[in-house]
């Protein structure tokens, strides 16, 4: 007889089971569970109070969780009957603040994230001969963060984007397996998020790491993750890559979270939807008897305008319109008083009361009610 093989599938980086947490009887954290790839970025969305830094907390070590399970690279962190300080969790943190140490160089700062031997013996050097080169390790992150001549600053010479990879940089230092972003943008500038964004992807990639970040942002979220957690009340409603999230909501919560939404009454038809708009092809067919009613989602962008008769019964008319140069939103109110957003190319600059119909251009989401 011959024994199974071994499993040679390598255990994620991050295994999150079952976390509970309550505060004083108010639950923050029910039984999120979710694994992490190496080099897979994951985003915790929700809105403010929804549980993401409690959930963060928890992996960092901490906040103690009620219950659940944290695995490390196949290690436990937190189980039953165990219990891993943060020092010992193969886990980097950058906080929100960045918490670089003021008095300590960049390099410095980076070399505070290596083995505690190797740390105090290499601040003493750097202290007694400031022109020794940096050890490999931090040059490497130096050069990763896009900061290679940058060693020798303090964190008070820095700009926010420059203070924020030095902190990513410290994180990655000893080679964590996983590594924890609290809000990593919102101490920015607005106008550089986007192109910060791009950044940390590339290093975050380029690290080959775990990477768990929190944000009620949804573009950060969209834009910068593998897949999107969304949380709601302690819960995590729904896992996904970014457009499965935007495109097919499991919930109305989740569509009209993750992006601007028109929820429109309708009833069921042959697997489709009838609505005010005319009949609707959905995108996972809705199985039940014709005539049940439905709500169905619409993102703005899969709406368009043609001009109607001004004397046609069925038109709408356009209450008001922004204009952004690369697109511009129209909103508009359906015959019934129904109002909804599309979000249209600027080729014809629609005007309030213009009449117009409002066309389908996409397979909608349904939910049953
Ligand atoms: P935000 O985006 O505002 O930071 P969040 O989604 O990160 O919100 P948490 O900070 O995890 O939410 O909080 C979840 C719930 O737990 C909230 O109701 C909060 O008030 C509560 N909570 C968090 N920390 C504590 C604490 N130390 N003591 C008591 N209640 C807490």
């Amino acid at each position: 007889m011959t024994s199974a093989p071994e499993s040679k599938i390598s255990p994620p980086a991050l295994l999150v089971r079952d976390l509970s947490k309550a505060f004083e009887g108010t639950v923050a954290v029910r039984e999120a569970t979710f694994e992490v790839t190496r080099g897979e970025i994951v985003a915790l969305l929700g809105p403010s109070g929804c549980g993401k830094s409690t959930t963060l907390r928890m992996i960092a070590g901490f906040e103690r969780p009620d219950d659940g399970l944290i695995r490390v690279n196949g290690e436990t962190a937190v189980g039953p009957g165990v219990w891993q300080p943060p020092e010992r969790r193969r886990v980097g943190i950058v906080p929100q603040d960045f918490a670089l140490f003021p008095h300590l160089s960049v390099a410095e700062n980076i070399a505070f994230g290596l083995a505690d031997g190797h740390r105090a013996w290499w601040t003493r050097v750097w202290r007694r001969f400031r022109h020794e080169p940096p050890p490999a390790r931090v040059a490497e992150m130096l050069d990763l963060v896009g900061l290679r001549d940058f060693g020798e600053r303090y964190p008070h010479e820095l700009s926010g984007g420059e203070a924020q990879r030095v902190a990513l940089a410290r994180a990655l230092a000893p080679e964590p397996a996983a590594v924890l972003l609290d809000e990593p943008f919102s101490n920015l500038d607005q106008n550089l998020r986007a192109s910060l964004r791009l950044a940390m992807r590339r290093i975050l990639k380029a690290a080959d790491t775990a990477a768990v970040f929190v944000t009620h942002d949804r573009e950060e979220a969209l834009s910068l993750a593998d897949r999107v957690a969304v949380m709601r009340e302690g819960r995590i409603e729904q896992i996904g890559a970014p457009d499965d999230i935007y495109y097919r909501p499991e919930t109305r919560f989740i569509g009209s979270f993750v992006g601007d939404a028109n929820v429109l009454p309708a009833t069921s038809l042959r697997g489709g939807a009838e609505t005010e708009l005319g009949f609707v092809i959905l995108l996972d067919p809705i199985d039940s008897e014709d005539g049940r009613p439905l709500d169905i989602l619409l993102r703005p962008e899969q709406l368009a305008l043609k001009p109607a008769a001004a004397d046609d019964a069925e038109a709408g008319r356009v209450i008001n319109s922004e204009y952004y140069g690369h697109d511009q939103v129209v909103r508009v109110r359906l015959p019934s008083g129904l109002q909804v957003e599309t979000r249209l190319r600027t080729e014809t600059v629609w005007q309030p009361d213009d009449p117009v119909q409002v066309v389908v251009l996409d397979d909608a989401i349904g939910f049953a009610r």
